[in-house]
Parts: C-alpha cells; structure tokens; sequence
C-alpha cells in the first residue's frame, strides 16, 4: 500500500475497483466529495472517514483498501477524504489563488513566492501568513499560535488558511507534497476541517459528512487519523448511555489487541496525547472535548449524536506500509465486535 499522489488518482483507483461513488458535496475548487457504499444491509450503520488532515495519508489508503476487505452485514459508509485540496498539495493549493501552479520546489521557494504576491499580514520569527486571493497561506502550522480573535487573523475569518507539509522523513507529507489546511472561524479562532461539526456556520467539507451522519445514524463511526509518533493509541468519547459505553471499551479493546496482536507497538504507559485526555485502557484514552474546547470534531459530534465512535492515530514515523495496515486491523477488530453486538 502507498499514499495516493492526487485526490483524481484515489478517485480513479476507487472506480477501477468497481465501486460507486455518491457526491455528497463539494469542496471550494469543486473537488466532490464522495461516499462509497459497502457491507450489507443491516443496521445501524458503520461510519468510516479519512483525510480531514491531509498530512495523515496512511488513514486515506486504509479506508480505500476497506471498501474492498470488510467482511460485515451492516451497511458501511466510507468517505475516503474530508479535504480533497489538502491532499493534492500546496502546489495545488496555491494555484487556487494563482491560476496554476507554481513550479515551487521547496517550503523556501514557496515563502518567497508568498512574499511576492500575497498581502503579507505576519512575517516574523519564522512564521510568514499572507492572504492570497480568497485564501490565507501561510509556511507552518498556525494551530494554537494565537489568542482567539487576534486582528492579525481578522482578513482571514471564515477563511482557509493553507500550510504545506514539511517532513523529510514521513512518507505520503514530504515537503509540499500536501496542504494542511487550517480554517479560522468567524470568531478569529484558527481551527481546522476537523472541527465545526456541531456549529451552523462550518466549511462544505464539514457539512458534507454531518448530512451523511444525519441520513444514515450510524451505530458506530471510526475516523482514521495519524500522530507524529512511533506507536499506535486510539480515542473514544463517554457514551450516551452505559449499554453503548460498555460496546465502546469492548470495540476499542479489541482494537488495541488486534494492533499488538499484529507485532505492532502500542504507545507505552506513561503516554499522553495531551491535557484533555484520560487514560481508559493501553493505548485508549478518552477525548474530553468539553475541556479541549473548538467545539465538535467528526467523532465527538457522532458520539454526541449517535453513539461509539473513536479517532484512530497511527504513528507517522513508521513505514507507510504498517501504519495502513495497523488503520485496517482496527476498523476491522471494531467492526467486528460491532456485529456481534447486534448478532
Ligand atoms: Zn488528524
């Protein structure tokens, strides 16, 4: 398994293994978003999603090979990409604004080339933000650099802000080879497509999957994501009710063991992913998104709304190849016990 190089790349190859996909909206550059359907008939449905961070591509390749390898009754829902613009590179999203793209050939050339043609709104201690067109760009990440509603930010509420991926040595985010693509709310806050789940104003990517969400209330959703580690850990949410939290610690459970089981590692004992976190099992810790704040990602608002969900992290630093495997192994342990739940 590799990274897809472009978003027509993954939606061809998606065709090519006989699947149909249903547009379910579209991103600004009109890049569809797609949903494949696979599985049976039963439910509730199964939820399964990628790519709202483009740097992650393992989750992307993962959720593409599923639509082929899920043995399961229910009917499964797969949204390969959340952000087709991300995953087709700072290049590309440049040419949003430029009218093509640019032949950049490094985070350098490209801060050169914001400097030249962009308003320039920050340009210090190594962190350059410009506004381009109807886009913010700036040459890493923002998240977490400024107080909400910070005037520097006041040009680009409402807008994307995109940043390219810099990591010499994670396969599938090399430099330029993606866009991160950051969202600052109407308030001045800067968030990213990973967010706005459970807010009226939210970017069409986001709306696209809370309509799907909506039509077919999934009994358990899975959003594939990665971490700048070496080792793997998975989030669930505190269910609605104990019968649904108890389905939760089973799936998540056999999720751990199926990585482990694999020859993969876990993220050892004394791991934390940060602050909002409390340790459930090894390598499953619950998200308090009341104490993170940002409002809803796609898995608190599908826990909110609907019932088990978690974010699975792989680790970027490992082989492209294990980190997509290990994605596979946990929808596949999860779903799993999601059908012998309603055996
Ligand atoms: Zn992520």
């Amino acid at each position: 398994m590799r990274p897809f190089h472009n978003y027509q790349e993954l939606l061809k190859a998606v065709e090519a293994r006989g699947h149909r996909t249903r547009v379910l909206g579209y991103a600004p550059d009109r890049s569809p978003i797609v949903a494949v359907k696979v599985g049976g008939t039963k439910k509730p449905a199964i939820f399964i999603s990628a790519g709202s961070h483009a740097t992650e591509q393992a989750g992307v390749t993962a959720a593409v090979e599923l639509m082929d390898r899920l043995q399961t009754e229910h009917e499964v829902y797969i949204v390969p990409v959340r952000d087709p613009i991300g995953l087709n590179g700072y290049r590309y999203a440049l040419s949003l604004s430029l009218g093509q793209e640019p032949s950049i050939r490094s985070v350098g050339e490209a801060e050169a080339l914001l400097r030249e043609r962009g308003e320039v709104l920050l340009d210090k201690d190594d962190t350059l933000l410009v506004v381009l067109g109807e886009y913010g760009y700036s040459n890493r990440v923002l998240y977490n650099r400024f107080p909400k509603g910070d005037p520097i930010l006041d040009p680009l509420r409402g807008r994307r802000v995109f940043f390219p991926s810099r990591a010499e040595d994670q396969e599938g985010a090399a430099p330029l080879e993606r866009a991160y693509t950051l969202v600052v709310s109407l308030e001045g806050e800067v968030l990213h497509l990973n967010r706005f789940h459970d807010t009226p104003w939210a970017p069409s990517e986001v709306r696209c999957a809370r309509l799907l969400m909506a039509e077919i209330q999934p009994g358990l959703t899975l959003d594939l994501h990665e971490h700048g580690g070496d080792a793997y850990w998975m989030s669930a949410r505190h269910q609605r009710n104990d019968e649904d939290e108890k389905w939760e610690q089973e799936m998540a459970g056999e999720a751990v063991r199926a990585v482990t089981d694999s020859g993969s590692r876990i993220v050892d004992e004394s791991y934390s992913p940060g602050s909002f976190f409390r340790k459930l099992q090894p390598g499953v810790f619950w998200l308090e998104a009341a104490v993170r704040g940002e409002g809803l990602n796609l898995v608190d608002y599908a826990a909110h709304t609907y019932g088990p969900a978690f974010t699975v992290e792989t680790g970027m630093r490992l082989p492209f190849e294990e980190r997509a495997q290990t994605s596979m192994r946990v929808a596949q342990a999860a779903i799993r016990v999601f059908g012998q739940r309603y055996a």
